[in-house]
């Protein structure tokens, strides 16, 4: 599983910093989903691999224009470049509407693919495709906010050969059927399933990927089982006393300690404060502040997301800095 984060500053750009977007893909697949759509996502895409060709499906946490102001100008590029296939934009309500009044009032007509739009703060809302699905569940911001929660599916590809030997299967052609998914029979008149002779398939590789939320403690049930965790850490714990409740974001802390008590082993966080800058010598306004922050409370893998960084997690569950 890819992540590359393609901006990852709160409320407004910086000269360091876009706003909100991650590009998330199952290790090499080309297919590839969006997270969040801040203003100039389709810039930052230029700057790595992903094409909106590939773009799979959309998923946007909430209604904030730092989320999905890119969405108009993303569209109409896909279209330039002569996207067929549909596109699917999950997004909770108000979503949908701001797309499409921006497509007419640009007198944009006609796209040469359909957008298929899913409410995403529907109950039971669940999106299915061959390579992963994905559930979403509620935050607390100052509009409906949620964190997608991204499974992924495995299939299991490998033979076990001590199997295929105890029930006397020999080798060659039937071992290629059996691996390709088909039953068989034997000499002897016995049946031999797939599913007798395969491994058992990897381990599903799970990531919590939320939007803006000042209660992380939100997320334990979420974080069951996950991998990673992918949080907003707008301000330091000392910044957001200072700025009061408003504004309904967490601090570093908050999300540290929520991490902490779920035990998920891996957690990136991103949409910082344009406070925050890259160089230490900004003292509390660096953001080593933030990350100096969030060790004290959280004993696992801990990434701070910069723009076009990139991470992989493996097979084994690992958190690996990795190319865009
Ligand atoms: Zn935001």
């Amino acid at each position: 599983m890819r992540l590359t984060f393609l901006g990852t500053s709160a409320g407004m750009p910086t000269t360091e910093r876009n706003v909100t977007a991650l590009a998330l893909a199952i290790d090499d697949a080309k297919q590839w989903y969006l997270v969040d759509c801040g203003e100039g996502t389709q810039h930052q895409l230029l700057r790595c691999r992903y094409t909106l060709n590939n773009l799979k499906a959309i998923f946007i946490t909430h209604v904030h224009g730092d989320h999905m102001y890119g969405l108009p100008g993303l569209i109409t590029s896909a279209s330039m470049q002569g996207r067929k296939a549909p596109l699917i934009i999950c997004a909770p309500d108000g979503v949908q509407q701001f797309v499409e009044a921006a497509l007419h009032y640009s007198d944009v007509t006609q796209l040469p693919f359909r957008i298929e739009f899913i409410q995403s703060d529907q109950s039971g809302f669940c999106y299915q495709d061959n390579q992963a699905s994905v559930t979403a569940h509620e935050l607390s911001h100052r509009v409906p906010s949620f964190a997608y929660r991204l499974v992924e599916k495995t299939l299991s590809t490998q033979l076990n050969i001590e199997q295929l030997n105890t029930l006397g299967v020999p080798r060659g052609k039937l071992w290629g059927l059996l691996q390709k998914g088909q039953t068989i029979i034997l000499e002897d008149g016995r049946q031999i399933n797939p599913e007798q002779v395969m491994q058992p398939p990897p381990t599903s590789r799970i990531a919590v990927i939320a939007g803006d939320n000042d209660k992380p403690g939100l997320l334990i049930d979420a974080l069951q089982g996950a991998h990673l965790l992918v949080h907003e850490a707008t301000l330091t714990d000392a910044a957001l006393q200072k700025a009061g409740p408003v504004w309904m974001h967490s601090s570093a802390r908050m999300v540290a300690e929520a991490a902490e008590t779920s035990g998920v082993p891996n957690l990136i966080l991103t949409h910082f404060s344009g406070r925050y800058q890259r160089s230490p010598s900004a003292g509390p306004n660096s953001i080593d502040a933030l990350k100096a922050e969030a060790e004290s409370f959280y004993s696992g893998n801990l990434g701070l997301a910069s723009d076009l960084s990139a991470w992989t997690v493996d097979r084994s569950g690992q958190l690996i800095a990795s190319q865009s």
